[in-house]
């Protein structure tokens, strides 16, 4: 135990064998299915759990109906204490986490800090936003009447969650929901369910300490039959799910056949246009963490580079050279870069999509590859792999969640951008320019299409004050900064009738 896992799961309270059902500090026995979750770092049993069935999911929606019946009426500013001590709870076990998540999703141990500290982030922004619910205020067109309009919680906030942000997901949703008034039923990857127990713990302890309710934070485990259950369930007015475009198109039918909402964030495939006006170091920098950061598992990956073919090939050049310098291996090890792909699974899948751009005509300027040997046991390390390759290309227009990165040329802006729009998903997106009238025309109306459009900055790695999310087939939802809390309420207009008549609206008359 070199890196000191064994010691962070003891102060998680992640054990070898773990219930996955829970309202709080109360633990669901569940029957006999367990998940087991392998490390994709070195290939070992990280722990088990048990996943969740069709009685304990019912108790647990029965425990967060009766826990939303005391948390919404605690006024807002009050929970937002409650998350403040969860955002300290946090800064509590930082390292702990920050390794689990490392260990079990397979990112760099900074990137595992970086996951934790988001969270960290999100919880303040909670408290602050727990004081600014705000509704309007619109004049009536009644004398002696006034008209406004105010937010209400939903109810429970159904939360599915990726692999691939195990935890920092899951925090972005319920630490908004929780100032909102709604209560949150989590499903953690099932890639993914360590972190998913670790966090349950640290908040129920809190909502332990200030004597609230079992259910206001709740926790099940399974792949998506357990997810299903949420899904099809009337009692669960909002599901705010992350993960892949298939998934999401699932979900959001059936969703949407009760009627219910859903808040989707789905798949990306993002592209970072390099102009000739372009500063190259930072054009090379931005493309390099945006392709190969994470192994290339972030929804914000830069999966295209489009590439004004005056600097084509010198880019293509110093981009080689920067991948070859590329050093991959344990993530918890801070010498490596690069860390392994989640699992054989998605090795594979990388391994099918070289095979099939090159055989569409890709061509390989650094060649893939899967690591073997000493360091290399789990079988889920790769190699970081850069293809030219053209835009309509099919393999080109899915997102491969891999460190694959496709490069091309374009001689005009406008064919730039109608290159980088032209894919079905619209996450996050990228302009390289020092030209103010690039710039400028990426950003407009007539610019990218996608949720995230930035400058002189790659395509991953968004902070939470912004309201995140994307277009097309990403799902169009919004999560974390801005006003993206309004997903978690209703909105009620009210009128209030101050005078001693009655006035209709519109001038209508009705006397008898
Ligand atoms: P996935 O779609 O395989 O799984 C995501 C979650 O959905 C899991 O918890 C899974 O159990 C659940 N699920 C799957 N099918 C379901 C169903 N029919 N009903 C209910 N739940 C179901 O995705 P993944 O491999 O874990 O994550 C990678 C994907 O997530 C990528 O496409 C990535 O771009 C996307 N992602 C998007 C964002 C974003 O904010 N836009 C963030 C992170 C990841």
């Amino acid at each position: 135990d070199s890196f000191g896992v064994k010691s962070a799961l003891q102060k998680l309270g992640v054990q070898t064998e773990n219930l996955g059902t829970s309202t709080g500090n109360n633990w669901i026995d569940s029957g006999m299915e367990y998940i087991s979750s392998f490390s994709p770092a070195d290939g070992e049993l990280i722990g088990k759990v048990q996943v969740t069935n069709r009685e304990s999911y019912d108790a647990v929606v029965s425990k967060a109906q009766e826990a939303y019946k005391t948390w919404r009426n605690m006024p807002a500013p009050q929970r937002g204490e409650i998350v403040r001590q969860i955002g300290n709870a946090l800064r509590e076990v930082k390292p702990e986490l920050g390794k689990l998540v490392s260990y079990e999703m397979g990112k760099s141990y900074q990137e595992g800090l970086g996951e934790v500290q988001e969270m960290i982030d999100i919880c303040d922004f909670a408290v602050g936003l727990s004081r600014q619910l705000y509704g309007l205020t619109m004049h009536s067109e009644r004398p002696g009447h006034r008209m406004y309009e105010q937010w209400h919680p939903l109810g429970i906030v159904g939360i599915v969650s990726a692999f691939n942000f195990p935890v920092a997901v899951w925090s972005w949703n319920s630490m908004i929901a929780w100032v909102c008034g709604d209560v949150c039923i989590w499903k953690p990857s099932e890639k993914a369910p360590l972190s998913g127990i670790a966090c349950q713990q640290i908040t129920a302890r809190v909502f332990k300490e200030n004597g609230l309710p079992e259910g206001i934070s709740s926790l099940i485990v399974g792949d998506y039959k357990v997810g299903k259950f949420m899904t099809e369930d009337r009692r669960v007015p909002l599901i705010s799910a992350t993960g892949s475009t298939r998934m999401g198109k699932i979900v959001g039918q059936a969703v949407a056949a009760r009627l219910g909402r859903s808040l989707l964030e789905l798949g990306g495939n993002n592209a970072i246009i390099i102009t000739e006006n372009a500063d190259i170091e930072i054009a090379i920098r931005g493309a390099l963490f945006g392709a190969v950061g994470t192994a290339g598992q972030r929804c914000t990956s830069t999966r295209r580079l489009i590439i004004h073919e005056s600097i084509y090939e010198s880019i293509k050049e110093r981009l080689a050279a920067a991948y070859s310098k590329l050093v991959i291996g344990n993530p918890l090890n801070e010498k490596n870069h690069v860390g392994p792909l989640i699992d054989k699974m998605a090795v594979e899948m990388y391994q099918k999509a070289i095979e099939k751009v090159k055989i569409e005509g890709g061509k390989e300027v650094v060649a893939g590859g899967v690591f073997s040997g000493d360091g290399y046991e789990s079988g889920c390390y790769v190699k970081p792999c850069i293809i030219e390759a053209e835009n309509h290309f099919k393999m080109v227009q899915e997102e491969t969640f891999a460190p694959i990165l496709y490069i091309m040329k374009y001689k005009t802006l406008d064919e730039a951008i109608a290159m980088h729009n032209g894919v079905p998903q619209g996450l996050s997106s990228a302009i390289m320019t020092l030209n103010m009238r690039e710039a400028e025309a990426f950003l407009s109306v007539s610019g990218s299409d996608c949720g995230i459009a930035n400058v002189n900055i790659g395509t991953s790695g968004a902070e939470i004050g912004g309201a995140f999310g994307g277009e097309k087939e990403t799902g169009g939802g919004r999560e974390s900064g801005s006003d993206s809390w309004k997903a978690y309420m209703r909105r009620q207009t009210n009128t209030i009738n101050y005078s001693t008549n009655l006035p209709l609206a519109q001038g209508i008359k009705f006397d008898i």
